[in-house]
């Protein structure tokens, strides 16, 4: 039997520059998708049933600074303010290169989103896989056996698959108040002042054709049980600890063990989309704690780009100037560490984008212009993005 075992990974993952990972065998898939009730479609389409194991990664992404695109350019130098809007939002001075009029409208992006920090960990996760690839050849020469496919690999980011939870029970890190993972740093040659935890992270999975065992291959590190037979089998193994991170996974959901008395992201959310209710002065349980309530309809993050129904009163208050994302949880949490030295080339977009470029452009040209970025999913409005921007021009004009 072909299996990669865990040193062998772990370095792999730690030379491509990953922050934090962690793996899960073919049991816990099966169960997480069932427990996150993943939809027959999304079963059908990642192919869940065929995946031996997934590897789940997290990489921390970066503050850099971007050029404006050239297609947005002419709006920042004001060519197309009409004199009728007054101008007076604050900027924000991470632009880098372009001498933009001091009060033209700009609409923000949330950070995971000024590059397409996606694309990069998929093509990180599409190097894992082909030098996982490798090391399996160097197996199947001895053995005879053939090596899965390259399209047996399935890369997945900000996918339809249940991520934050697998990266929970794949032992990534824990869950904060803002609802967001707080990875945990697992990578052993990153500089020693990198920070341990960081909130500043996207996911990534990629499902494997092959079964990952906890020891070198030939020998288990823990019973000293030989992998080289059928009989005992990485799987088998691995069975012995299934569900172990878990279960201490799910047991400690609502208990956010890295936050401890901290409600700075609650505190912040414009919207009320986080909210703790007190506990009772006259609870039994010295213990008892609070779990933080998350309504997802008063959410900004869930509405920036849609535009399926009407905004909720709060939400529409209070999402200008945003034009994607909301990080006001984000940026009080004491965790938040992007990367200051990491930067990719993939989807570029930068922090603030003019507003008046959106009232005045098609659909289409919306589009094409954020092909190969985070904001030109199918599943997203240009029309919602416009809505945004005239939202944060009429804030302007009160
Ligand atoms: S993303 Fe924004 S609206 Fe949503 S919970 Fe965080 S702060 Fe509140
Ligand atoms: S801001 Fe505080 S409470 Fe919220 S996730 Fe960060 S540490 Fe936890």
């Amino acid at each position: 039997m072909l299996v990669v075992d865990l040193p062998t990974l772990y370095h792999e993952l730690d030379e491509l520059g990953f922050y934090s990972y962690g793996t899960l065998t073919r049991q816990e898939i099966l169960k997480l998708a069932s427990i996150c009730e993943l939809s027959d479609e999304n079963r059908a389409r990642y192919r869940i049933e065929e995946a031996l194991s997934a590897i789940v990664v997290a990489l921390r992404y970066g503050e850099g600074l971007y050029e404006m695109p050239s297609w947005a350019q002419p709006y920042c130098l004001g060519f197309h303010a009409p004199d009728s809007v007054p101008l007076r939002v604050p900027r924000a001075p991470t632009m880098a290169g372009v001498p933009t009029m001091p009060d033209v409208p700009m609409v923000q992006i949330a950070h995971f989103a000024r590059a397409n920090w996606y694309a990069e960990t998929l093509d990180r996760l599409k190097k894992l896989s082909q030098r996982l690839k490798k090391v399996l050849e160097g197996q199947a020469a001895a053995s005879g056996e053939a090596v899965p496919p390259m399209r047996l690999w399935q890369r997945v980011a900000n996918s339809g698959l249940p991520e934050r939870p697998m990266a929970l029970a794949a032992g990534l890190g824990s869950q904060g108040k803002n609802q967001l993972l707080i990875a945990r740093r697992k990578n052993t040659i990153f500089a020693s002042d990198t920070p341990l935890y960081s909130s500043a992270v996207v996911l990534g999975v990629l499902l494997c054709p092959i079964t990952i065992c906890n020891g070198t291959v030939g020998s288990d590190i823990r019973s000293g049980i030989s992998l080289d037979t059928e009989e005992e089998s990485s799987e088998t193994l691995n069975d012995k600890n299934v569900s172990s991170t878990l279960e201490k996974a799910l047991a400690e959901r609502g208990s956010y063990p890295l936050c401890g008395s901290c409600r700075k992201c609650v505190d912040a959310c414009p919207s009320g989309a986080l909210s703790l209710p007190l506990i009772r002065p006259d609870t039994k349980s010295k213990d008892a704690k609070s779990k933080v309530v998350f309504k997802k309809l008063l959410c900004i993050q869930h509405w920036t780009a849609r535009l399926d129904a009407i905004l909720p009163q709060e939400v529409e208050k209070t999402l200008p100037p945003r034009l994607y994302g909301c990080d006001s949880c984000l940026e009080v949490c004491p965790y938040f560490h992007p990367d200051p030295k990491a930067d990719t080339q993939f989807g570029r977009l930068g922090p603030e984008l003019p507003a008046l470029y959106f009232v005045e452009s098609s659909n289409e040209t919306i589009r094409e212009n954020f092909r190969g970025t985070t904001m030109n999913l199918a599943w997203m409005s240009m029309d919602a993005f416009r809505r945004n921007a005239a939202l944060c021009l009429a804030d302007n004009s009160d």
